[in-house]
């Protein structure tokens, strides 16, 4: 499928003129539309509720739109807790699934009333010592071993630092039951970026016949099911993308066959989707600056690594369109590059491209998830600022770019940089 940006040149030229590049842009109307497919996609099930992954895209005017349109958050620190109750998230609109929890991490979550999701068995000891056991509380599931889809393993869940063996969630959740917890989650992540519209529904089949079996040897009361994140996005023209609708009624398949014979028929079904959420209504704005002729073609932009760490972290590939030159053919190869020193800042290797000139504005695709989230500031880099594209068309500001004082801000021991603006 041809990979278009939702922002054309002229719009660009606009932006620019009040904002200097590099910058994250946000599609809001394409995060609404999106959102509210996925709830539809879902309303079969009575309890059905997404909870954002914070980390995907941390950003409060971002929470705040999907909040509008009925989605929870999902933390894992105390930060994204903090930024969710100053959004107005409360209680169970937050699921909090953390690992390697640090105590007061917990403390702020039970203060918020937030779904505790425990990622550990010592965990639940851990915990009493900082809070009541809740009554509604979640175990995070490992089932180790591989898991695959139609033969091709997907992931490896026995390596995985995540979550709860089978015997360990019948010990919790007995042990919660004593503790006086009443309704019970179960929680897993088995596989990140699936394109494939089999991921939640099998993924699904699993997590139901695990509370069968959970509910049968523990009698506890098994309130939800969270498939939590992991359904993908197509980065590359090729990849077909995944159908939400097909996803949700293989998921409700798996519901009528597994848990409804049991008389399970009030199980939520829960969800903590970040990329599909957010990666394809979020793009990096950035400019060629420079080019080079050695043994290879180079495109150099304003915009590296800091900006957008995943192709230099996992190589992965992000489409990029030359504004203003969508229908000129791609007949010039290119490395396109940031300045980092580190030879991994590419964003990407070999692509073929119309022939950019300096000047020339690139577009970025799919960076509205783990894209700005992932940023650092290595090499003095700064971060970049983050703009929404509002529904009337309009921009926003809902992040400033780091200035050079903010990057000096923690030498806040001496006088060194106080004339840093
Ligand atoms: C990262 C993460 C998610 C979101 O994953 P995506 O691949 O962005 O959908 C959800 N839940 C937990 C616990 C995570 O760590």
């Amino acid at each position: 499928m041809e990979k278009k940006p939702f922002v054309s040149l002229e719009q660009v030229k606009e932006m620019v003129k009040e904002y200097p590049t590099p910058f994250h842009l946000y599609d809001e109307k394409g995060i609404r539309e999106n959102a509210r497919r996925l709830k539809d996609a879902f309303s079969w099930n009575k309890g059905f509720k997404e909870y954002f992954a914070v980390k995907a895209t941390p950003n409060p005017f971002i929470l705040q739109i999907l909040k509008e349109e009925g989605i929870g958050s999902d933390c894992s620190s105390y930060t994204e807790l903090q930024m969710s109750e100053a959004v107005g998230f409360k209680g169970s609109d937050i699921m909090f699934s953390s690992n390697v929890t640090p105590r007061e991490d917990f403390e702020l979550a039970a203060k918020l009333g937030a779904i505790i999701n425990f990622d550990d068995i010592t965990h639940i000891d851990y915990f009493e010592k900082i809070a009541k056991i809740p009554e509604t509380i979640c175990c995070r599931y490992n089932p180790g071993g591989d898991f695959q889809i139609h033969n091709q393993i997907m992931d490896t869940p026995q390596d995985a630092k995540y979550g709860l063996t089978l015997a360990q969630m019948k010990e919790g959740f007995l042990k919660l039951k004593e503790k006086g917890a009443k309704h019970f989650g179960i929680h897993a992540f088995l596989a990140s970026n699936t394109v494939t519209e089999a991921y939640y529904p099998l993924l699904a089949k699993i997590l139901f016949q695990t509370a069968v079996e959970l509910k049968r040897e523990t009698g506890v009361h098994i309130a939800f099911i969270n498939l939590s994140g992991g359904v993908g996005i197509p980065y590359t023209p090729d990849q077909e993308p995944n159908d939400i609708y097909a996803i949700g009624e293989g998921v409700r398949k798996a519901y009528e066959e597994v848990l409804v014979p049991e008389g399970m028929d009030d199980v939520a079904i829960f969800t903590e989707l970040g990329r599909y959420m957010l990666a394809p209504y979020g793009c990096l704005i950035s400019q060629a600056i420079h080019e080079k002729h050695i043994y290879k073609e180079y495109i150099g932009l304003d915009a590296c690594a800091a900006n957008l760490m995943r192709p230099a972290m996992y190589g992965s590939y992000h489409h990029i369109t030359v504004l203003g030159k969508e229908n000129e053919s791609c007949d010039q190869m290119y490395d396109v590059t940031g300045g980092l020193c580190e030879n991994n800042d590419k964003f990407a290797i070999d692509r073929m491209l119309p022939k950019i000139d300096i000047g020339d504005y690139v577009v970025i695709h799919d960076t509205g998830a783990h894209g700005f989230a992932m940023g650092y500031n290595y090499n003095g880099k700064l971060r970049s600022a983050e703009i929404l594209l509002q529904e009337d068309g309009s921009t926003k500001l809902i992040r400033r770019a780091e200035t050079p004082a903010d990057y000096f801000a923690t030498f806040d021991f001496s006088g060194m940089f106080q004339d840093v603006k």
